[in-house]
């Protein structure tokens, strides 16, 4: 078992990795919880895999377990289904030492981490995330929430867990296209923080993806588990540093906002994004030649849907506009001075331009 710890004083919590199949994770749910009584909140898809097992195994610790099921997707992660769950929860009249448990993706996630955080103020909870995205990025930092008709993810808090428990047997289900999703988000923390785990990558690219070497895909995780904790830790609510984690996100978000977020998954958007940031950081930071080949490339092996043929650079200037508050000096971004080497820089207007356009321009000839 691969167990790393998130230092946060007293909200300090620990992520397990381990190929277990439902066995172990109730008694070390019940060992960090003592509670009587728990709430599985996960949607219909991952219930039809693994919601049984998990509430089975909880009942034979002898335990009280109750299972609540969304639909899946995003259009799920609102505060009109948060309600919902806060009718069921309190005419069942569930209290404060009762734990939820999020089985589940992202969506599941920040929805069920949401409810806990606001519930009677606040009750305890615990993550099982299902997704690979989730697995390496979004159950790791205690940022949950909902979205708001006007803005993704503007309604949240940052509610840490008491524990993650991650078991990759979970992503053999999972669809190829959740897959490469989360891969985005792998390859990002390669980029910004550790040029070993990119190389990694580069040399075990089409094995990690296959999902049948549970050996390789756990020392993804745990590496970017650990490279996530280590930002949080220095920064758990993002006032500074943490932003680092945004890189390809910028514009990434702008191609999903543009795209009504129908289109790309978040993964498939920030992989346009993250290229558009290369380029940016060739432009400006000098980043050398041989390792913008290599990102391309990268990028390049990330199935995706290609960007829609009439999307103007135009259009991504003025969402990221909408989005960011630029001032008359920039923007700040994220940039690469190498491979696993980041920085926040002032970018001006032309420079953002020139590297959307670099994305835009390729997939034109592309197709
Ligand atoms: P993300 O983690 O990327 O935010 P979601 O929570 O929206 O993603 O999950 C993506 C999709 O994958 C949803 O339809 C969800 O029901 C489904 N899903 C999540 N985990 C699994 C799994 N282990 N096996 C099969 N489907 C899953
Ligand atoms: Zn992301």
């Amino acid at each position: 078992m691969r167990t790393l710890n998130v230092n946060l004083g007293n909200r300090t919590y620990p992520i397990f990795i381990e190929v277990d199949n439902f066995t172990n994770a109730a008694k070390e749910i019940l060992r960090h919880c003592d509670a009587k009584t728990y709430i599985i909140i996960t949607d219909k898809n991952v219930a039809v895999h693994y919601s049984e097992r998990m509430k089975v195994s909880l009942e034979q610790n002898a335990v009280k377990c109750h299972l609540y099921k969304i639909t899946p997707g995003e259009e799920s992660k609102t505060i009109t289904t948060a309600e919902q769950i806060y009718t069921w929860m309190l005419a069942n009249r569930f209290h404060r030492d009762d734990v939820i448990v999020a089985l589940g993706g992202g969506v599941v996630g920040d929805l069920a981490g949401f409810v806990a955080a606001t519930y009677l103020r606040g009750i305890r909870w615990v993550q099982i995330p299902t997704t690979l995205m989730a697995q390496v990025d979004s159950s790791v930092g205690g940022k949950v929430g909902v979205n708001h008709p006007l803005a993704k993810n503007s309604i949240g808090a940052f509610y840490q867990p008491q524990i993650v428990w991650i078991d990759p047997i979970t992503l053999k289900t999972l669809p190829r296209r959740e897959v490469y999703n989360g891969m985005a988000e792998v390859i990002k923390y390669g980029l910004i923080l550790d040029h070993e785990l990119f190389e990694f990558l580069e040399i075990n690219f089409n094995k990690i993806v296959s999902l049948d070497d549970s050996d390789l895909i756990i020392h993804i995780i745990r590496t970017c588990c650990r490279l996530k904790s280590i930002v949080v830790e220095k920064d758990e609510r993002e006032s500074n540093y943490r932003r680092i984690l945004n890189f390809g996100h910028t514009i990434g978000h702008a191609l999903e906002n543009i795209t009504e977020y129908s289109y790309f998954n978040h993964g498939e958007a920030v992989a346009w994004g993250i290229l558009a940031a290369a380029a940016m950081s060739q432009k400006k930071l000098s980043l050398p030649d041989d390792q913008f080949a290599r990102i391309q490339n990268m990028i390049t092996r990330l199935e995706k849907p290609a960007l829609p043929s009439n999307l103007s650079v135009e259009q991504v200037i003025q969402s990221i506009q909408a989005d960011k508050k630029m001032t008359t000096e920039g923007l700040k971004f994220i940039l690469l001075e190498d491979i696993g080497k980041c920085m926040v820089e002032l970018v001006d207007g032309e420079l953002i331009n020139w590297g959307v356009n670099y994305v835009l321009s390729i997939e034109k000839f592309a197709i």
